[in-house]
């Protein structure tokens, strides 16, 4: 009797032990996931055309301002203000690699440094024109490459229609791409409203958004980098079209709000940006990025 009371004992206390053991185990592997995987969240500007009422010779050729456009002082006060305050401009891979997929651990140079990313919807040739100096001059005076991505719909690619925003030629994207400023990637062949379309259209919009934009960059992207992500035309995404998007991205953003939706990064195909718009200012916009970044990584 008493050696089975014992025995009894003993199995108790193994199960107890073990259970112990398991929960133990299971709070460690809970927090160091927890560790590993820091709540960040990334400041995504969506920012479209950008011009420069200062120069009154480019104004008369051009459309009146609309409420998409951003000033080009106002962006250099921004970019300028990321720059000294030691931001690091994403790329759409490294966001992919870095902060969704977290199959690589953060490059030395790059830790405790607040993540931000910068993008241009349509692929104005306002960028190329009012950007790329900002970015070669900020590049100058603190030897720092800000990197901006450019989301293009290669069927406008240097489209130049009388009365209407020229667009960015192949040559305008091959020179910023080749000198570290542009990642390139798409905004559908042809700014369709992706919900609308149906099967056949919508991968074609999704694979020609692609391909186009390869074989623009074709000798210069060794790593097909170009148009593996996609940002949709007029923010539109359904499910239905979510379902066709792992077939030619590997991310997708969305023109919505992040600050109002902690929620960011958990859908690779849902990433959310704050809209810009031409009455923003550079104050409001360093606002945001600091309230989205709430803590050093
Ligand atoms: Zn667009």
């Amino acid at each position: 009797m008493a050696k089975s009371r014992n025995s009894l004992r003993l199995l108790s206390f193994l199960t107890h032990t073990s259970l112990r053991t398991v929960l133990l185990l299971l709070l460690s592997l809970t927090l160091s996931a927890a560790a590993k995987s820091p709540s960040v969240r990334v400041p995504i500007f969506g920012f479209h055309d950008i011009i420069d009422t200062t120069d009154a010779d480019k104004q008369m050729t051009r459309r009146p301002p609309v409420s998409t456009d951003y000033q080009k002082r106002n962006l250099y006060h921004f970019l300028n203000y990321l720059v000294v305050n030691d931001y690091w401009f994403l790329s759409s891979q490294d966001l992919f690699v870095y902060f969704i997929q977290k199959s690589k651990p953060i490059p030395p140079e790059y830790r405790g440094r607040k993540p931000v990313m910068i993008t241009f919807d349509d692929g104005y040739s306002g960028v190329h024109e009012n950007v790329l100096p900002i970015l070669k001059d900020l590049e100058y005076i603190y030897r720092e490459k800000v990197k901006i991505v450019v989301f293009v719909n290669p069927a406008y690619m240097g489209v130049n229609i009388p009365e209407y925003v020229p667009h960015m030629s192949c040559e305008d994207l091959r020179y910023g791409f080749k000198n570290g400023f542009y990642d390139i990637q798409s905004h559908g062949y042809s700014h369709q409203n992706l919900a609308r379309l149906n099967a056949q259209t919508l991968q074609l919009e999704l694979e020609k958004g692609k391909s186009k934009l390869r074989e623009c960059t074709r000798d210069l992207d060794r790593n097909q980098l170009v148009g593996a992500h996609i940002a949709y035309p007029f923010g539109a995404l359904t499910r239905r079209v979510e379902r066709y998007l792992p077939g030619y991205h590997l991310t997708g953003y969305l023109y919505d709000d992040i600050v109002s939706r902690p929620a960011l990064l958990k859908n690779p195909f849902r990433i959310s940006r704050i809209p810009v718009n031409l009455r923003t200012t550079p104050r409001e916009l360093v606002n945001l990025a600091e309230t989205a970044t709430p803590a050093r990584f």
